[in-house]
């Protein structure tokens, strides 16, 4: 079986998020979306806010999961008996990045595979990044994240930090 973690901090979840993950899943058997938990980084959106954002993405894909995990990722492979990882490229900087996470993964990770998707034009401009700046500002999100979320998410951010 074959079984992939999508990795990240989903902080928060995005459409190009999802297209990746779409894409991914006439490739593997099943898809764990993990999201990483680095005590060092204050997230915008509380971890358990984000997993079920994440879940409600996919509400008929019995294939795709969500679980969080701290420490290394080839770690939380070996813990889940995944042996791929997914990564998504939108720029060459993020494959200068993830070129060697993912050479260091495959030696620690002891063979851990990573595959990339190059996202599509129609997304390749979205980040969890700006998205988090643009709801700070107070702008619309709805461009930019899942159409089932899009509403809970400024909502929450309302009442939640002004
Ligand atoms: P971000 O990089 O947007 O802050 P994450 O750390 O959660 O968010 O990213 C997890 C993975 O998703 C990374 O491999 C990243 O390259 C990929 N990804 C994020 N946004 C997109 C997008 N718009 N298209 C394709 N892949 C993406």
């Amino acid at each position: 079986m074959k079984v992939c973690v999508f990795p990240g901090s989903f902080d928060p979840i995005t459409s190009g998020h999802i297209d990746l993950v779409r894409r991914a899943l006439p490739l593997f058997d099943q898809i764990i979306i993990a999201v990483g938990v680095n005590n060092a980084k204050q997230r915008l959106f509380p971890l358990e806010k984000s997993m079920n954002w994440i879940q409600q993405c996919f509400p008929n894909e019995a294939r795709v999961s969500v679980r969080s995990y701290e420490g290394l990722t080839v770690d939380f492979c070996r813990s889940v008996k995944a042996e791929f990882l997914l990564r998504g490229l939108r720029s060459t900087s993020d494959f200068d990045y993830e070129k060697t996470i993912s050479q260091m993964n495959n030696i620690i990770g002891k063979g851990t595979e990573t595959v990339f998707l190059i996202s599509q034009p129609e997304y390749s401009h979205i980040s969890s990044t700006i998205v988090r700046e643009i709801i700070k500002g107070g702008a619309d999100v709805s461009p930019f994240v899942p159409e089932a979320i899009k509403a809970e998410i400024s909502d929450f951010y309302g009442k939640n930090h002004k």
